[in-house]
């Protein structure tokens, strides 16, 4: 739905990007007057509590600066807190020699701007070399502020076909509310064992974190400078904050703003959900305050999978059974869609049901995103539900996201899909046949027919997850303006900057989160 306050958000981001694209510098696009008293002072104030603004917190605070962290929802810790502690460290680190891994920032660099890798192609050569240097000593930096890594390690190749990166664990006591399997070992695999620590670490040194603090803009003085924040606290009213040393913006992506998020890829409407949400919901409102500022935006990559995820039974993505944040929904995972078929609103199927990669690939995002109103079913007979264990009722799954019926028939209107029977009679033959004339599901796939119920649908919904443009930012993670000279004062790191992608989410704002903070402090 659009409102009145995204609708304006989205408006701000075009009119921004208008203006910039006639080359002006920061002091020309500067549109919010500097206020005529300031109500706090530090030295750096810093936007998001997520892994990247608290990594430029820490970093400044360790260099003796003064910090303030401004974090606008209620939760402290971003998507990082929540996430599944799995994190792709490379270029010599100390587990990679633990584990026989042979490694080195050049070979790093060199994968990390690889021509032919459909992602990291297009990665800024200046921050991956600083990247790919920093990254084995950012274990060493990551331990000394409290992270503890477990003795698991997923190797080169074995996380997905597309990253061949070098997964590190990331323990910690509890799972908190992202809710994670119990480690053999003891404790569980999370983000939590990254941001937990690091929220004792600055809160034990003297910082300070505002929950319910959104920052809304950044103020420039005549000279392109920033020179501080306007916040708006929890009651709304306004505090203005001088920043003597810097601001850095940390507020994630777009990706819980569908009206932003379409610039990304028209095809991510509001019928997607938010990976994270509502726990974290990244809104562009850190990346806008930067363009405001004169900063310049990096585009995305919209073919890419690193964006997408999706889940069954369920309109949430990061949660527990139990979690009052959403249901978890059911674990169908790529091997498993060999028993399942995925229809549309008319029950008719729109794409062969095969993912060996386990990462959803174009073929099926590219078919999902082209469907009527994004609406999407996953349908299965009960002989498959019992095999997995999947339990379609709550607080597995969410009301309204999985149904069961004795018949297909009954399934089918129950669910208002017109055309299931004759869809699940036709792929019944094709299982029969060995061979699959509408999406040609290879043989070895075409494993179980749709025949013991009772029958079930469960909604096969489609989530925005890591989107990787954003500002763009030199090798200290100071914003650059369209002229290409970083804005004094203004640095952006994590999914807020762009240029950066590196396997997964959170190393990409550790190390220019460290850049940022460790830069404003010498200021
Ligand atoms: C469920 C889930 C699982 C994941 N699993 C992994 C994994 O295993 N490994 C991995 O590397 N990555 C994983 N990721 C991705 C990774 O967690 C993110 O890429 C990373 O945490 C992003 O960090 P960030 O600090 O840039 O942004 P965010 O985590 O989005 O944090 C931004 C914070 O800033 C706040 N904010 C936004 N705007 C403002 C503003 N104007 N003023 C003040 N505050 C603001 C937001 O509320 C938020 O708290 C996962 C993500 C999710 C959601």
């Amino acid at each position: 739905m659009t409102t009145r306050r995204s609708f304006l958000a989205a408006s701000t981001a075009a009119a921004a990007g208008a203006f910039i694209s006639k080359g002006a510098s920061a002091a020309d696009v500067a549109t919010t007057q500097l206020p005529a008293k300031w109500d706090a002072e530090t030295d750096v104030l810093v936007a998001g509590s997520g892994i990247a603004g608290m990594s430029a917190a820490i970093s400044a605070l360790d260099k003796g600066a003064k910090v303030l962290v401004m974090e606008k929802g209620k939760n402290y810790g971003g998507c990082a807190i929540i996430n599944g502690g799995i994190i792709a460290l490379g270029g010599g680190t100390r587990t990679q020699k633990e584990h026989g891994v042979e490694d080195s920032p050049e070979k790093l660099y060199k994968k990390l701007t690889n021509p032919a890798h459909h992602e990291y192609r297009k990665n800024t050569p200046e921050l991956v070399k600083k990247y790919s240097e920093w990254c084995p000593g950012t274990q060493v930096w990551l331990e000394e502020h409290g992270v503890k890594f477990l003795p698991t390690f997923t190797r080169p190749g074995k996380y997905d076909s597309q990253h061949h990166e070098s997964y590190h664990h990331i323990w910690w006591k509890d799972s908190g509310e992202g809710g994670r399997k119990p480690q053999p070992t003891g404790g569980f695999m999370t983000g939590r064992g990254i941001m937990m620590p690091y929220y004792e670490y600055f809160t034990g040194k003297g910082g300070q974190i505002f929950l319910e603090h959104k920052v809304l803009d950044v103020y420039v003085n005549d000279q392109g400078a920033v020179i501080g924040a306007k916040v708006q606290k929890p009651d709304g009213s306004i505090m203005n904050v001088k920043a003597n040393k810097g601001v850095v913006l940390a507020g994630g992506s777009w990706k819980a703003n569908p009206e932003l998020r379409r610039l990304t890829d028209p095809r991510f409407t509001e019928n997607m959900i938010s990976t994270g949400y509502p726990f974290v919901a990244p809104d562009g409102s850190a990346i806008l305050a930067g363009m405001r500022a004169g900063g310049m935006y990096v585009g995305d990559r919209c073919e890419d999978t690193p964006h997408l995820r999706r889940k069954f039974g369920t309109a949430h993505y990061g949660f527990p059974k139990g979690s009052k944040y959403g249901a978890p929904g059911l674990g169908i995972s790529g091997p498993r869609w060999a028993e399942v078929i995925f229809t549309n609103k008319s029950g008719d199927r729109f794409v062969k049901e095969l993912d060996k990669a386990n990462l959803g690939g174009y073929t099926f995002y590219d078919a999902a995103l082209a469907q009527p109103e994004q609406f999407l079913w996953t349908v299965f007979d009960d002989a498959t539900a019992k095999k997995y264990h999947w339990d379609t009722k709550a607080p597995t799954c969410e009301e309204g996201y999985a149904f069961t019926a004795p018949t297909i028939a009954e399934l089918a209107k129950l669910t208002n899909q017109p055309n299931l029977e004759q869809t699940v009679a036709r792929y019944n033959g094709f299982v029969d046949a060995k061979k699959d004339d509408d999406f040609d599901k290879p043989a070895e796939s075409l494993t179980k027919k749709i025949e013991q119920g009772p029958f079930h649908a469960v909604r096969l919904v489609l989530c925005v997850h890591n989107l990787t443009g954003g500002l763009a930012i030199n090798d200290n993670a100071q914003v650059l303006g369209q002229d290409m000279k970083p804005i004094k004062g203004l640095y952006a790191a994590g999914e807020t900057a762009g240029g950066l992608y590196v396997g997964n989410g959170m190393p990409r704002a550790i190390m220019p989160g460290r850049w940022a903070g460790e830069h404003a402090a010498a200021n």
